[in-house]
């Protein structure tokens, strides 16, 4: 918990942190992977020792002028001759040292070699030798692999991880210049898995009480304590496997594989705390999943590693749904996947499979790329975020959440819909041009949400007591909040708290969710500058689902307006019934107040998520004039303004300030893959920058030109030309 006055004092002193520069520092001091700008991989299959052209392959990725290339060390199969028992050599190895080979190559290129091991599956001479080391089935059976069923699934929590694995790892470092390990599939921020093997049953009777349930179910006392010891254990396994690999070499990582974008299940905070390098394995999308996808796991991953090395996974084949891993995706949605990944301040990994590829499309889209990104490296290496608007990442609420509607355990298809109300926002926020970044739920430090104007939080239904005390010192020291539906409603785990714990701030006490219903309305009773431009009308479309709240009126120095009401719920059809039953009630739709320089605005309906379900871009306006009103008279540090749906990113940078513009205006914005590009005309923006600081140059990186510009005190202002994908506008 923290004071008001603990936060004044410490939003102070991260004032004085920014003026010197907190992150200005590059280069000896720093560890290699907190400097790398470009990663590739090749992912080798079990035949491709027979073939392997490493001369040629070491060739290409120097092209891309990769910093660190991923290259098969073992795991499942090695790709040397290891000695170490149950370690399985490649059956195509012959008398070949492939990973040898290509570690000697890749060093003589001057890039750094990080082996990439998978940890989670191993053959049935293991399984005989150690049964211990296997995941089981609650009949005591193995798990084998869905599609290439002669391997079995090892437990994590058994000595596979904290023996077999380390002395794979001591053998690779002791024969081969490496200077990473990363991990294939593990520890991943999806559900958690239940195994019924010894060590397991000895975990739940032990740690946890009983065996948990095998799905997510937060109601479950079993469960909660299981998500606990699990993470626990992954935490340990990290630590472990990264003092394992720094025996010998100070200076080298092991780096787990994460990503899941906004819909995670582990808790990435604690992943971050553990993590010298994030990797996401985010690698494309499928389906109607949204263009920006990536970008979104940028956020994420951002706001749990506070400026530490993030990588992203794009991969050059076509992962989509049904998957084909040997011919190229769609190269347009390649390059929007690598420019989101730039543009979110990670560091594109380009990944391949198979060493002997009969479609060769891909190869130039990543060379392309990279070699553009290597010419204006210096401008993506990012300082910190000029954004000044904060999202709430709330994930637990996104993990975790039902509501009093919705029955029964659930996986993906629901975890998807918890997920709607951030979409909502997010786009929202696309649209009106907004800047932000997201800062996770568990990441809500004084000196954290300093640096923002507005906190905006997307139902988050699941906040725990000092989540909401820190929220709270925020709005007391002059933040500004937007808050919907459920907020703060249920503690960390779900447990009701049958009112909101930021009652206070919202000024409102919660009665019952209403069951999700269509066609009720938010009558505007009164004008206010959330409403502009809904002259016109008197009422605007009501969410789907609300919580019956009322105002509590509890605070004397700030008077809560509320503007819009509830209109009821009527029948939609047939057209003879529609009409209103009640014209007009006393219940808030929208509560906003203002204390000082902070002003708070809370929807006690899903505005976000129905805005995203239904489209209706009313929804959209009212969220967008609403961050306007929170931000008051403060102009915003960065503005972008022009046709066309984009992403935009500003960042100060070390030689300066870059504005990043994706373009996703495009017929498969939201169902892949963008096969073409539409290019959209001039923005016209306007940039803050450092008080005396005198811009000399902007540049437009992708148009390779320069943009005129205006300087006026601190604020610059350009058009950008016309962008066709991706934009970066350098400022020097
Ligand atoms: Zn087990």
């Amino acid at each position: 918990m923290i004071t008001r006055r603990e936060f004044l004092a410490a939003s102070s002193a991260s004032l004085i942190v920014s003026a010197v520069g907190s992150r200005t520092e590059q280069g000896s001091d720093r560890p290699w992977y907190e400097t790398m700008r470009r990663c590739g991989q090749l992912n080798l299959n079990e035949q491709d020792p027979k073939t392997l052209d490493v001369a040629s392959w070491i060739d290409y990725w120097a092209s891309l002028k990769l910093d660190a290339l991923l290259l098969n060390g073992g795991g499942i199969v090695a790709f040397y001759p290891t000695d170490v028992p149950y370690h399985h050599r490649s059956e195509f190895l012959g008398s070949r040292d492939l990973f040898g080979e290509l570690a000697a190559a890749t060093k003589a290129r001057g890039m750094r070699l990080v082996a990439r091991m998978d940890c989670n599956y191993a053959y049935e001479d293991a399984l005989k030798a150690h049964p211990e080391w296997f995941e089981r089935n609650a009949d005591g059976k193995p798990r084998p692999h869905g599609e290439s069923p002669w391997l079995f699934k090892t437990c994590m929590f058994s000595s596979y991880f904290t023996e077999q694995m380390p002395a794979i790892y001591r053998e690779i470092g002791a024969r081969y210049p490496v200077d990473g390990f990363f991990t294939n599939g593990w520890p991943s921020t999806g559900d958690l898995t239940v195994c019924h093997c010894e060590n397991c049953q000895r975990v739940y009777r032990e740690q946890v009480g009983a065996t948990p349930p095998d799905r997510v179910d937060a109601t479950n006392g079993y469960y909660r304590r299981y998500y606990n010891v699990y993470m626990d254990r992954v935490l340990d396994v990290w630590r472990r496997w990264q003092a394992v690999v720094t025996e010998k070499r100070p200076d080298a990582v092991y780096v787990g594989n994460l990503g899941g974008g906004i819909r995670t299940v582990k808790n990435v905070k604690r992943l971050g705390e553990v993590a010298r390098w994030f990797n996401a394995d985010h690698q494309g999308r499928a389906g109607d999943t949204v263009i920006w996808d990536c970008a979104q796991q940028g956020r994420v991953a951002q706001s749990v590693m506070d400026g530490r090395a993030i990588t992203n996974v794009t991969g050059a084949y076509s992962n989509s749904r049904p998957t084909w891993r040997h011919v190229s995706k769609a190269p347009a949605e390649t390059i929007m996947w690598m420019a989101q990944t730039a543009a979110s301040g990670m560091v594109p990994w380009f990944h391949w499979l198979g060493g002997a590829p009969e479609d060769t499309r891909w190869k130039a889209v990543g060379r392309d790329f990279f070699a553009w990104l290597a010419a204006n490296e210096s401008h993506f290496r990012n300082r910190r975020s000029v954004a000044d608007v904060a999202v709430l990442y709330p994930q637990r609420t996104i993990a975790f959440y039902r509501s009093g509607t919705k029955p029964g355990n659930w996986r993906g298809a629901e975890r998807a819909q918890t997920a709607e109300y951030l979409h909502g926002l997010y786009y929202a926020l696309l649209e009106g041009r907004i800047f932000f970044d997201f800062v996770h739920e568990d990441n809500l430090r004084a000196e954290t949400l300093s640096r923002y104007r507005a906190l905006l939080i997307p139902n988050a239904a699941y906040l725990s007591d000092d989540h909401c005390q820190r929220i709270r010192a925020y709005v007391a020291g002059g933040g500004s909040l937007l808050a919907t539906f459920e907020t703060s409603r249920y503690d960390e785990w779900g447990d009701d708290r049958f009112d909101f714990e930021l009652g206070d701030v919202f000024d409102a006490t919660s009665g019952d969710v209403a069951a999700p219903t269509g066609n009720s309305y938010m009558r505007i009773e009164s004008r206010h500058p959330a409403l502009a431009g809904f002259e016109e009308t008197a009422l605007l479309p009501g969410p789907e689902q609300r919580v019956a709240v009322r105002a509590r009126g509890g605070d004397p120095a700030s008077a809560t307006l509320t503007p819009l009401t509830v209109v009821p719920s009527y029948p939609a059809f047939p057209p003879e019934m529609v009409f209103p039953r009640t014209l007009r009630t006393d219940q808030p739709a929208a509560l906003f107040r203002q204390v000082g320089r902070s002003r708070v605005a809370y929807f006690p309906g899903d505005i976000d998520r129905t805005f995203w379900r239904s489209g209706n871009p009313d929804l959209g306006l009212l969220m967008q004039n609403t961050v306007r009103w929170l931000r008051g008279e403060n102009r915003p540090p960065v503005s972008l303004e022009g046709d066309g749906i984009v992403e935009a990113f500003a960042w100060e940078t070390e030689p300066g300030y870059a504005l990043h513009i994706l373009n996703y205006t495009n017929p498969n914005m939201t169902r892949g893959f963008v096969r073409k590009f539409y290019a959209i005309g001039p923005q016209n923006a306007e940039l803050r920058v450092a008080t005396g600081r005198r811009i000399r140059d902007v540049r437009a990186l992708r148009a390779s030109r320069a943009v005129p510009f205006t300087q006026d005190g601190d604020v610059v202002r350009f058009d950008v030309p016309g962008v066709t994908d991706y934009e970066v506008v350098a400022l020097t």
